[in-house]
């Protein structure tokens, strides 16, 4: 059984593990950076260790450093998180071989899930549907151009290793395929170390819908429904809900089977998620496997009731999992909107630095997942993401009008944040009908909606500002006449 869990990770998904460990009497590790050493999971870990420089490089990706950690520790399993070294299936290995529990897939499930390429092929052959598109990787350029003209222009070049919407170009032509082949190679080269390109056929205001996986190590498999997570910039995801507005009863079954297939097809065990593009016609297309805890993961926590990362450590543990199918239940609705430090004006730069001071908001239903304290700093080395904001509510009313106080409610001092584009988009006719596609913010001219709610905001709150200063000149008028009036009553009195 586990007893102590080294998390090799940072960031507020850190601090998600840690609290599930707390609550379970199980013993944390914390490994940090240079650049971490005042952060909030290095205080709430049982003990913390230091593992190299800011870089990632040179801290969270060095595995080496990270198993000395965990042989010196004692600690007995690891967390790897999101990001970092959570899908690589080297490292799943150094752990399988020094008899340390992975809290996920095995090296060989990763490695298999990790290759958008042979996780589609074995999806073709467990008859999931997925993406049309080239039938194995295009060597070249050439190659891709007549698999492009083949399927038609629209196309994706997509590196079988991206992640986290790198990797990934939409091409309308030949001339931009050929500069998108080297692109993407040189992105993922960059990103991974190593390219392979395959070619699929772009679908058009199609929505990201995916579907939580849960296997455990006897076999018995489930799915912990879908997530719609439509509401994208650069091929990442800003705004996610459960459950989707397009996803009905019998769909949610019968594609929960697919899902349930799609696990087997790979032997996945533990949490994973599958993710999908549904079609403007209503078909599923499979597009790929992220092996490992989602950051979204709270939403679907919600609705279902369960704690995941409490799941993760049962199965990793060897226990069968405690429900079938038909014991689970969705109830009711919940939206996740991630907090970036970044400025949405400057086609979302990354903004760090100090944050001096931060109000995080709470209440009914309410949950704010955060590595931020007043005093913190958002660092450049690391991922934008500063919080993840998540409401609950018995209708999906409910919940949005939750997360527009919530919005309302989070102040983050000395960087720019995404709140202001949220709740331009939470309020707009388009969200509230469920209109969603992965293009919304295009689609909806979302950038310039926000100049125009901004513009408003402010001239209110100079309005406000002046019947305020009014009204305090005209306290400090009384208050001045109510003192010299005290001052002449005095003198008579003397
Ligand atoms: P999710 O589907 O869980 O929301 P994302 O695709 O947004 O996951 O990725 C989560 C985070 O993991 C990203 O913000 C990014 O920092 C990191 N990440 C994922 N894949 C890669 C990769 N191949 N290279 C670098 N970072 C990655
Ligand atoms: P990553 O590994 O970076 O998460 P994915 O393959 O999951 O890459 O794709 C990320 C996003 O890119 C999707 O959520 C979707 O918005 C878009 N996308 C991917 N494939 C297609 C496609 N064939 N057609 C249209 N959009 C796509
Ligand atoms: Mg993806």
């Amino acid at each position: 059984m586990i007893e102590k869990v080294l998390i090799a990770n940072r960031g507020e998904i850190a601090l998600r593990v840690i609290k599930t460990c707390k609550r379970l009497g199980i013993k944390t590790v914390a490994v940090y950076s240079d650049e971490d050493y005042n952060s909030l999971h290095v205080k709430q870990a049982t003990e913390a260790y230091h593992i190299g420089e800011a870089a990632p490089a040179k801290s969270y990706l060095n595995q080496e450093k990270i198993l000395e950690v965990m042989l010196s520790s004692g600690a007995d399993a690891v967390h790897p998180g999101y990001g970092f070294l959570s899908e690589n299936d080297d490292f799943a290995n150094l752990c399988e071989k020094n008899k340390i529990n992975f809290i996920g897939p095995t090296a060989k499930s990763m490695n298999l899930c990790g290759d958008k390429m042979e996780c589609k092929a074995a999806m073709l052959k467990a008859q999931v549907p997925t993406v049309p598109g080239s039938p194995d990787l295009v060597k070249d350029a050439e190659e891709a151009t007549k698999i492009a003209n083949d399927i038609g222009y629209p196309v994706l070049l997509k590196s079988v290793y991206g992640g986290g919407g790198r990797g990934i170009r939409l091409v309308t032509n030949d001339k931009e395929l050929a500069e998108g082949f080297e692109s993407v190679t040189g992105e993922s080269i960059a990103a991974v170390g190593k390219s392979a390109i395959i070619v699929e056929k772009f679908l058009e205001k199609t929505r990201h819908i995916e579907y939580q996986m849960c296997r455990d190590k006897h076999g018995n498999a489930v799915h912990l429904f879908e997530r719609e997570c439509s509401i994208q910039r650069r091929n990442q995801k800003l705004i996610e809900q459960t459950p989707s507005p397009v996803v009905d009863a019998e769909t949610r079954e019968r594609i929960g089977e697919l899902v349930v297939k799609a696990a087997e097809a790979v032997d996945y065990t533990n949490l994973g998620t599958a993710e999908f593009l549904r079609a403007d016609n209503g078909e599923f297309y499979f597009i790929e496997i992220n092996a490992r805890l989602q950051v979204e993961h709270p939403i679907s926590e919600m609705v279902s009731g369960l704690d995941f990362v409490k799941l993760q450590i049962d199965i990793a543990n060897g226990e069968p999992l405690p429900f079938k199918q038909s014991d689970l239940k969705m109830n009711g609705y919940a939206i996740e909107c991630r907090i970036n430090a970044e400025d949405t004006f400057l086609d979302f730069a990354p903004s760090t630095g100090p944050v001096p001071d931060v109000t995080i908001p709470a209440g009914p239903n309410v949950r704010c997942d955060t590595y931020l304290y007043s005093g913190c700093t958002v660092s450049p080395f690391y991922d934008s993401l500063m919080a993840k904001l998540c409401t609950w509510g018995q209708t999906f009313d409910e919940s949005r009008t939750r997360m527009l106080t919530a919005l309302d409610d989070f102040y983050i001092q000395g960087v720019e944040t995404s709140i202001p584009l949220y709740k331009t988009i939470l309020e707009s006719e388009e969200y509230k009908n469920g209109d969603l596609s992965t293009d919304f913010l295009k689609r909806y001219n979302m950038i310039d909606r926000l100049t125009e709610d901004l513009k408003t905001e402010k001239e209110e709150k100079s309005k406000a500002a002046v019947a305020a200063a009014i009204i305090h000149s005209e306290y400090f008028k009384s208050q001045i006449k109510q003192n010299s009036n005290n001052s002449a009553n005095w003198k008579n009195k003397l």
